[in-house]
């Protein structure tokens, strides 16, 4: 009878120790649970500016989110930017909100933060009983920099002529370091390059305007910092206007049934179509397709200028066609279509040697588009050559030539009649006329007199 009344009291104690002790453990697991918030937040860079927006994304599937700060330490002051507790469901529920995002405006200026070093700081705490029933806390820090001052540009090159389809140098001292900085055509980006005076700040930018870029076209220097902040700067010049060629090209049987073949296999449906109406697909998709191929081909420049005077021309050679030379495309008597050629052509004794125009690194060798065999030299700071229909190339990609030097043989590859040149120059994307390269006062006044000029007097 005893032990069975004892039996009774350990089987009463413990499941009142299961019924107390079950919930005790739950809470002791959940509720005191030592998981940190989760914190979601990139600085772009160390450097901000005017106005910027950050986002933060804050997490807790745990015991759920219950506050977060987001401020600036400046100096001894600090600045709130976003401060927010989160519902919770009473003392024992934990937070309802388990993932937020947020997105946070700094404008320095308007808050009266002063330029300089600063820390941005997110406190996230969560509803957990630990840290004395204030939840685990997670805490970021970011030093950063606050720079509210637009760079000041300062343009050394007194003035700019600029021919429609010519090019241009503008020389400039940047205040501060600038990651992006150049001229502007319009749309038009042109960077510059620090590195060739001694002065880290001296920047030298090559431009052109385009053959279709009349008088009125806006050309200024852009320049901005680390932390965002832009100035502009417009460029003193005059545009010289330029009258283009008219041509008319007839084309012949004998030409589409000898040329058209050699861009059948770039052309999918070519067995249906007629030779004219290939033609018609190579003079348009293909030679914008070539461009595209030769925007990208241009597009990461040599930082060091390694051309040096005037560029070469094909010796003993003579021009067939001129730069933005209007072409009418007929067959028989009917306009088929019209283009711009954007290069010189030159015409001298079949498979002549074709030679660099100048020092440089070859970027491209190789079969391109309406253009056939195509040499690139990159020349520095955004200037290259192009030497197309070629009927060898005697040059790798990579390869450093100096002016002179054989790069290959001309031939008629590609969209071409006959053996010749088609030679181009361009200033980044944007072909311009090869005649002033070949012109050594065009090179004096407008490249070398302006170097010149600043290694003299500085700015
Ligand atoms: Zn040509």
């Amino acid at each position: 009878m005893k032990s069975h009344t004892r039996n009774i009291r350990s089987w009463f104690f413990a499941v009142l120790g299961l019924v107390v002790l079950v919930p005790v453990i739950w809470i002791l697991i959940v509720r005191l649970e030592g998981e940190k918030p989760a914190v979601t937040f990139q600085l772009p860079g160390p450097a901000l500016g005017i106005s910027q927006t950050f986002s933060v994304t804050v997490a807790d599937n745990k015991s759920g989110l219950r506050s977060i700060w987001f401020g600036l330490l400046s100096g001894t002051k600090q600045y709130v930017l976003l401060q927010e507790n989160f519902p919770g469901s009473g003392f024992l529920g934990g937070g309802d909100v388990e993932k937020e995002s947020f997105r946070v405006t700094l404008e320095p200026r308007e808050l009266g933060i002063e330029d300089g070093q600063a820390t941005l700081r997110i406190v996230v705490r969560d509803f957990s009983w630990r840290g004395r029933l204030k939840g685990n806390q997670a805490v970021v820090e970011k030093p950063v920099i606050i720079d509210t001052k637009p760079p000041v540009i300062d343009i050394l090159t007194r003035f700019h002529n600029v021919a429609q389809g010519g090019a241009a140098l503008v020389i400039y001292r940047l205040s501060e370091a600038c990651p992006k900085n150049g001229v502007h055509v319009e749309e038009d980006f042109y960077p510059g390059f620090s590195g060739y005076f001694k002065d880290p700040g001296l920047f030298m930018a090559f431009f052109a305007l385009r053959y279709d870029q009349g008088r009125g076209t806006k050309m200024f220097v852009q320049a901005t910092d680390a932390a965002g902040n832009r100035s502009v700067a417009a460029i003193p010049h005059y545009i010289i206007k330029k009258r283009f060629r008219k041509d008319k090209i007839t084309l012949s049987d004998r030409f589409l049934s000898a040329k058209m073949p050699e861009f059948s296999n770039e052309l999918p449906q070519a067995s249906r179509l007629s030779p004219v109406e290939i033609f018609l697909k190579v003079n348009r998709d293909l030679r914008r397709e070539s461009y595209k191929k030769i925007k990208e081909l241009v597009s990461h420049p040599d930082s060091k200028m390694h051309w040096n005077g005037i560029f070469l021309r094909l010796p003993n050679s003579a021009r067939k066609a001129g730069f933005a030379d209007h072409r009418d495309y007929f067959y028989g008597q009917k306009k088929i279509d019209s283009q711009v050629h954007l290069g010189i052509d030159l015409a001298s004794i079949a498979r002549s040697k074709v030679l660099a125009a100048n020092n440089g690194r070859i970027v491209f060798s190789d079969k391109l588009g309406i253009y056939g065999n195509t040499v690139i030299i990159d020349h520095g700071f955004g200037i290259f050559s192009m030497y197309s229909h070629l009927s060898a190339i005697q040059v790798q990609p990579g390869q450093m030539v100096s002016k002179g030097d054989i790069i290959g043989l001309t031939g008629s590859s590609g969209l071409a009649g006959g053996d010749h040149l088609h030679f181009s120059i361009l200033i980044h994307h944007t072909f311009v006329n090869p005649v002033e390269w070949w012109d050594a006062s065009w090179i004096e006044n407008n490249v070398l007199s302006k170097i010149k000029d600043v290694e003299t007097y500085g700015g």
